[in-house]
């Protein structure tokens, strides 16, 4: 069997162990990374890119679908738009390709040495690695797990057949005439509107009595009003609990007890994703767990001596750019830097219709921690650039200390919010009170304004409203 040896060895390469690996790299350190499938891990391949590249399909077909209804209100008219999703797919895989292809040319740089194929553990510090050219031994000084997470299954509705997993959803080469989403949270609303957009009929079904649960109501209303408007059927508080033996169709139990059958081209099953901890060997190490989750410390370090892990398999939010910063820090661990996990905020998104951004606490969270806090929102409907996009729907939410006015949380909705994550979470990494926010110059006309208004209107001096 083919050894090799290495001083660090990075077992992953999603956006935690391509990021390690890379950063470490980049320090000199003799890196090796195993990857089963491709360079990017789910983000790359299945996950954030492909994603938003079908959401934004969905997007300008939505758009010119309205044009050719004659409801545009900006005075355009076309004739009637079709998509041939076969191709939209093929131009998804392009952009997949070449992110992926971008990711092997820059661990090539950096130095480092890839394998290609399922890495098992042996112990703490060797790896045996099923190769295509057979089996080959790793042995390291120190490891990194960043194997990632797989799509929960649901065992009434299982996988296969029309039963299909976000992965498949994106590979979808004819939109469905119908699609049952199983599962509100931000996957199955992301790909339920797109879906919707691109002309399926689709109806999501949440266990839950509300949509988007980990996010408070008020931030969330504007997705469920768009929901309707696209004819999407929102069942809360219902549970999907088989498959009709004769016709496939999805049954559903509401909390009421009332039962009904939901026909469906497909059931997209979207109800969470776990930790991947199987099939890699964690049964011969002694890992200590944190629930499903492997147990790290503020420096992403195991129970294990020499062995560290990052990104989904180690918890909550199951998010590339968190994964992403642990990786880059525990490269530079590796390295003898002294660093720690000393972040105040991981930005959250969803890119649903309207986008919602939340970064630290909300309003009920900082009080439920029994703070004393200073809230306001500025809505879209009052900012100039925000009206010129036909995007009134929203607005910017700041929420601080009642006493310093130290920025606690601040959260928005509305078209391409997005892209204001960075200023939110900069804000609250900096220490930013509500003065430093509302004395900063937002450039005008833009829809940034609309924090610098929020943060005003905190202080009892909104000019705007
Ligand atoms: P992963 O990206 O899961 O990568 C793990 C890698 O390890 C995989 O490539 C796997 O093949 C490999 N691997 C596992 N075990 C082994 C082994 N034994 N041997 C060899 N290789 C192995 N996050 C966001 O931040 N923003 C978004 O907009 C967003 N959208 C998403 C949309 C969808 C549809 C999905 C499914 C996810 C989305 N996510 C999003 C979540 C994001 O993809 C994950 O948080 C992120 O990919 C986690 O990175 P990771 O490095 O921990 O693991």
């Amino acid at each position: 069997m083919k050894e090799v040896s290495c001083k660090l060895l990075v077992v992953g390469a999603g956006p935690g162990g391509y990021v390690c690996a890379i950063r470490a790299g980049q320090l000199g350190i003799d890196t090796v990374i195993v990857e089963a499938i491709k360079p990017g891990g789910t983000c790359l391949t299945v996950g954030c890119i492909p994603s938003k590249a079908l959401i934004h399909a969905a997007d300008e077909f939505a758009k010119l679908s309205r044009m050719a209804a004659g409801k545009s209100s900006l005075g355009i008219s076309l004739a009637e738009p079709k998509i041939d999703l076969k191709r939209t797919v093929d131009w998804k895989d392009n952009i997949v390709g070449r992110l992926t292809n971008g990711v092997a040319g820059l661990f090539k740089k950096a130095g480092v040495k890839t394998v290609h194929g399922w890495a098992k553990f042996r112990d703490g510090k060797t790896v045996e690695v099923e190769t295509e050219m057979g089996p080959q031994l790793i042995r390291a000084e120190t490891v990194v797990i960043a194997t990632g997470s797989v799509p929960v299954a649901l065992p009434a509705v299982p996988f296969g057949g029309n039963v299909i997993s976000s992965t498949e959803a994106l590979a979808l080469k004819q939109v469905p005439g119908s699609l049952a989403v199983i599962g509100g949270g931000y996957i199955g609303l992301e790909l339920g509107t797109a879906f919707a957009k691109l002309g399926s009929k689709v109806t999501v079904v949440e266990a839950l009595p509300r949509i988007l649960p980990l996010y408070d109501a008020e931030l969330t209303r504007p997705v469920g009003r768009r929901l309707a408007e696209l004819g999407v059927e929102v069942l809360t508080g219902a549970k999907a609990t088989g498959l009709d033996a004769r016709t496939g169709a999805l049954n559903v139990e509401t909390e009421a007890g009332k039962k009904r059958a939901l026909p469906a081209d497909y059931i997209l099953v979207t109800v969470g994703r776990k930790p991947l901890t199987e099939g890699w060997g964690i049964e011969e190490l002694a890992l200590d767990m944190a629930g499903r989750f492997i147990r790290i410390d503020d420096q992403c370090r195991t129970s294990m001596r020499g062995v560290h892990a990052i990104g989904d398999v180690t918890g909550e939010p199951m998010l590339a750019h968190r994964a992403m910063a642990q990786g880059e820090m525990v490269a530079e661990i590796v390295a003898g830097h002294k660093r720690s996990w000393d972040k105040h905020a991981i930005p959250a998104v969803c890119f649903t219709d309207p986008e919602v951004v939340s970064a630290g606490l909300s309003p009920e969270e900082a009080r439920a921690q029994g703070r004393e806090v200073r809230t306001a929102l500025f809505p879209f409907s009052a900012n100039g650039r925000a009206m010129t996009m036909l995007g009134e729907e929203g607005f910017v939410r700041v929420t601080a200390r009642a006493d310093n006015h130290l920025v606690l949380g601040i959260q928005a909705v509305g078209q391409g919010v997005s892209e204001l994550s960075a200023s939110f979470s900069l804000a609250l990494e900096m220490g930013a009170r509500l003065e430093d926010i509302a004395g900063t110059i937002h450039a005008h006309p833009t829809q940034s304004e609309a924090f610098a208004e929020a943060a005003m209107r905190a202080l009892g001096q909104a000019l705007h409203i």
